[in-house]
């Protein structure tokens, strides 16, 4: 199955992702370790991309979306993919969709996960970490036992610059405006499935494999 996640920072897509990876055996993929992935192994595309990356330019999207048709051409796409993070525009969407013609594929289903913004703030905003061992904490959710003081090291625990309200709103604005567009260019095809994020881990990934079903 051709899938295509969205989700805002902080709704757990990256956690779905994975359990979907270990289930189905097909890859994730993101532009990012595509990128990378190219860089690493030194390809004509790399190549290309560095010339833009080391000025500090955006990677045109020409040039992304010949590195992603590569990519999913490679054999452990055969059964299926998830992308991460691309589209991000519906330029993008559109010449993904020309680039999959040529494969004779397409897109199967495009995942939008949803949590409200105030209970992202929420989990967001409580996270705590410890510099010393990485141990995680939440404020509510998985409170230390003494507070402000890791369990695991009795280390000091600190809040990611990050992570206030306010760059947290941000981010959601920008995930707003980025993908309501490209939801709404895939929406028309009857192709998006909107999946509740709150809750549990298994919870939410139950009504993946769901909305995946129909
Ligand atoms: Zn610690």
């Amino acid at each position: 199955m051709n899938l295509i996640f969205f989700g805002p920072p902080g709704a757990g897509k990256g956690t779905q992702a994975q359990l979907l990876v270990a289930e189905c055996k097909i890859p994730q993929i993101s532009t990012g370790e595509i990128l990378r992935s190219n860089r690493r192994e030194g390809t004509a595309l790399g190549a290309k991309a560095e010339t833009f990356m080391d000025r500090g330019l955006l990677v045109p999207d020409e040039l992304v979306i010949d590195m992603v048709g590569t990519r999913l051409s490679d054999k452990d796409c055969r059964a299926g993919y998830i992308l991460d993070g691309f589209p991000r525009t519906v330029a993008q969407a559109v010449a993904l969709d020309e680039l999959l013609e040529k494969q004779a594929s397409s897109i199967d289903k495009v995942v939008v996960l949803t949590v409200p913004d105030n209970l992202i703030v929420e989990r967001i905003v409580g996270r705590r970490s410890c510099g010393s061992c990485g141990a995680g904490y939440h404020i509510e959710f998985k409170a230390p036992v003494v507070e402000g003081v890791c369990d695991e090291c009795g280390e000091e625990l600190y809040q990611r610059a990050d992570d206030t309200e306010e760059k947290v709103r941000v981010r959601l604005n920008e995930y707003d405006h980025n993908t309501a567009p490209v939801a709404a260019y895939y929406r028309q095809r009857g192709i998006v499935r909107e999946v509740d994020g709150v809750g549990g881990m298994d919870e939410v990934y139950g009504r993946l494999t769901d909305a995946l079903e129909h």
